[in-house]
């Protein structure tokens, strides 16, 4: 695990933010892009699910958004979803459902306004929280 904050653009946490607000009452979800230095977008995905407490990212926008990020030289640094009556917290559903070790899990959880934001790494079948700092 990383010692250093993550770095990730303030443009990031705009446009999960708007996603979750517009994906109510259900989950959002989407991939985040970036390389070594940080995460510097967020791209939205369909959510395969209406299932209003969990999230499955759509397996065809996933092939496609990550072919486009290949193409543009970006690598898939994580996911991003929300919650959208609890805390930024990954929930057993979460823990169950993560299938990429060493990604970022970046979560908004709107029972607070501002909302509230978490990211984490799935390691071992588990979310360790990664501090974050957001850049310009
Ligand atoms: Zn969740």
């Amino acid at each position: 695990m990383k010692e250093e904050a993550e770095k990730v653009r303030r443009g990031v946490i705009a446009a999960v933010v708007r996603h979750a607000r517009e994906a109510l009452p259900t989950e959002c979800c989407g991939l985040l892009l970036g390389d070594e230095g940080g995460v510097g977008e967020a791209v939205r995905t369909r959510n395969a699910t209406d299932d209003p407490s969990r999230f499955v990212i759509d397996p065809a926008d996933h092939i496609a958004r990550r072919r486009e990020a290949r193409d543009r030289g970006l690598s898939v640094r994580g996911f991003y979803h929300s919650h959208p009556r609890s805390a930024a917290v990954p929930s057993a559903t979460d823990r169950e459902e993560a299938a990429y070790p060493g990604h970022l899990y970046l979560i908004v959880g709107l029972a607070s306004d501002p909302p509230d934001l978490g990211l984490y790494q799935f390691d071992a079948g588990n979310f360790h929280q990664v501090p974050f700092v957001t850049v310009d």
